[in-house]
C-alpha cells in the first residue's frame, strides 16, 4: 500500500477534491467562459488565448514528456513477460477489432449524413480561401517497411511510435529468452534488467498521477481557448456538421462499444467511469498520442487490463486505430459533397467507407491529423482541393471549426482504444474483473 502524504496548506482543498470532479468543473467553466468571451467579446478573445496560452500547452508539455518512455518501458516490460505465441494471438484479435469497429464508424458517420443532409442547398462556390492541397497516400510496401526502424534512436527522438512499437516487442520478447536461460548467470541479469524496466515503466505511471493533479487547469484554459475561437462559428451553417459528427461519436461510443463489450460481459457504464480520465484528456488535448500516458494507467488501474495486453494494444491503437477520425470523415464529405451541390451517390459512400478506414489508420495521433486525411478520401471520390475551387472553400468552411470536431473525435478514438484492450483481454481471460464489479 502507498502512503499518502498530508494534503493541507492553502491548496488542501484543492488535493482533497475527487480528481474527476475537479477535471470536469475545469471542462464546464471553461466551455462557459469560451462561450461568453467568444460570443459577446470577441474583441478580448486574442487578448486572452495569447495571456493563457502558457497554462494550456505546459499540460501538453508535460503529458509529451512521458509519452516516448511510457511506451518504450511499458511494453518492454510487458512483451517480456507474454509468450511469444500469445502476444501474436492478441496482436491479431485487437487488429481485427480495430479494423472493423472503424468501418463501422465510417458507416455511421455516413449514415447521420444522409439523415441529416448538412451543407445542402449550401452551394458554396470557389474562392481562394484555401490553396490547392492534395494528400499522398503511400504504398503498402513502403508502409510496413517503415515499420521497421533502422535506427531506433532516431525513431525515439522522433517519437514515431509504430517503430518504437516494433522495436520494444522485438527487445521485449528477446529480453525474456535471455530472463529463462540455461546460463544462470544471463538469466540473472535479464532479471535485473526486467525488474529495472518494470521499475521505469512504475515511477512513469507515478508521473502520470501527478501530472493529472494539473489537468483541471490545463482542461479549463484549453476548453476556453477553443470556444473563444471557434465555438460562435460552429453555431452558424456549420451546426449541421457538428450535430452529425457528435450524434455518430455517441452512436459510436453507445451502440458499438456498448454491444461488443456487452458481447464479452462487460458494462458499458463501469468501463467509461474507468475510462473517463484519458477521455477527458484526450477530448481536451486533441491528441491521441498525447494522452497515451493517462490511457495506459486508466486501462490498467481502473479496469484491469494487464500490463503484458494494454502496453502493446494502446500504443498500437493510439497510432492506426481512430474510429471518431472516422466518423468525422465520412461525415465531412458528404457535407463536402452537399455544399457544393454535388451529392455522393451510394457507389461513392462505398468508396468513403474504404478510404476513409484506411485514411483513419494512417491518421496521425496529433491535433488536426485527420483534417490532412479529409483530403485523401475527397480525393478518393473526385473531389479535388484546388485553388479557388468550390471544394476548397467548403473545406475551408471545416477547417474553420476543426479544432470542436477534433476534440470529440480524438475522445472517441481514445475510448475505442481502450474498450478494444479491455475485450481482447478479457477475451484472453485475464482481465481483472474485480475492477468491473
Ligand atoms: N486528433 C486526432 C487524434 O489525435 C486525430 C485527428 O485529427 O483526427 O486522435
Amino acid at each position: 500500500m502507498e502512503k499518502h502524504t498530508e494534503k493541507n496548506g492553502i491548496f488542501g482543498w484543492y488535493f482533497k477534491t475527487n480528481l474527476l470532479v475537479r477535471i470536469l468543473t475545469g471542462l464546464i467553466l471553461g466551455a462557459a467562459v469560451g462561450i461568453v468571451l467568444g460570443g459577446f467579446f470577441p474583441d478580448a478573445v486574442k487578448p486572452f488565448v495569447d495571456k493563457t496560452k502558457f497554462f494550456g500547452d505546459l499540460f501538453i508539455r508535460l503529458l509529451k514528456m512521458i509519452v516516448v518512455p511510457v511506451i518504450l518501458f511499458s511494453l518492454i516490460a510487458g512483451a517480456a513477460s507474454i509468450e511469444p505465441s500469445r502476444l501474436g494471438r492478441v496482436g491479431v484479435k485487437v487488429m481485427v477489432y480495430y479494423l472493423f469497429t472503424s468501418a463501422l464508424a465510417v458507416a455511421i458517420g455516413l449514415a447521420f449524413a444522409n439523415l441529416i443532409d448538412p451543407g445542402a442547398g449550401f452551394n458554396v462556390i470557389g474562392d481562394a480561401a484555401v490553396k490547392g492541397r492534395v494528400a499522398e497516400a503511400p504504398s503498402i510496401s513502403q508502409i510496413l517497411l517503415n515499420i521497421i526502424p533502422t535506427n531506433p534512436i532516431e525513431s525515439l527522438t522522433k517519437g514515431d511510435v509504430l517503430p518504437i512499437i516494433f522495436f520494444a516487442v522485438v527487445f521485449g520478447i528477446s529480453l525474456s529468452y535471455v530472463k529463462t536461460s540455461s546460463n544462470h548467470d544471463l538469466a540473472r541479469i535479464g532479471g535485473i534488467l526486467l525488474d529495472a524496466v518494470n521499475a521505469a515503466a512504475e515511477t512513469m505511471y507515478k508521473m502520470v498521477k501527478g501530472i493529472m493533479q494539473y489537468a483541471p487547469i490545463g482542461v479549463f484554459v484549453l476548453i476556453a481557448q477553443v470556444f473563444a475561437q471557434q465555438g460562435p462559428r460552429a453555431i452558424g451553417p456549420l451546426l449541421t456538421v457538428t450535430l452529425a459528427v457528435y450524434l455518430g461519436l455517441l452512436l459510436q461510443v453507445g451502440l458499438v462499444y456498448g454491444g461488443f463489450l456487452s458481447m464479452f460481459k462487460l458494462g458499458l457504464i463501469r468501463f467509461l467511469k474507468g475510462a473517463n480520465e484519458a477521455m477527458v484528456t484526450a477530448f481536451v488535448t486533441r491528441s491521441s498520442s498525447g494522452t497515451l500516458p493517462v490511457t495506459l494507467r486508466c486501462a490498467e488501474e481502473n479496469l484491469g487490463v494487464p500490463r503484458t495486453v494494454s502496453s502493446f494494444t494502446l500504443p498500437l491503437g493510439a497510432t492506426i486505430n481512430m474510429d471518431g477520425t472516422a466518423i468525422y470523415l465520412g461525415v465531412c464529405a458528404m457535407f463536402i459533397g452537399n455544399a457544393i451541390g454535388l451529392p455522393l451517390s451510394f457507389n461513392q459512400q462505398i468508396l468513403v467507407i474504404l478510404t476513409a478506414t484506411l485514411a483513419s489508420i494512417g491518421t496521425a495521433g496529433v491535433p488536426g491529423a485527420g483534417a490532412i486525411m479529409l483530403l485523401m478520401v475527397l480525393e478518393s471520390v473526385g473531389l479535388k482541393v484546388t485553388e479557388g475551387s468550390a471544394v476548397a472553400a467548403a473545406y475551408a468552411m471545416i477547417l474553420g471549426i476543426d479544432a470542436l470536431l477534433d476534440m470529440g473525435r480524438t475522445c472517441v478514438n481514445v475510448t475505442g482504444d481502450i474498450a478494444g484492450s479491455a475485450i481482447v483481454s478479457k477475451s484472453e481471460g485475464d482481465l481483472d474483473l474485480s475492477k468491473w464489479s
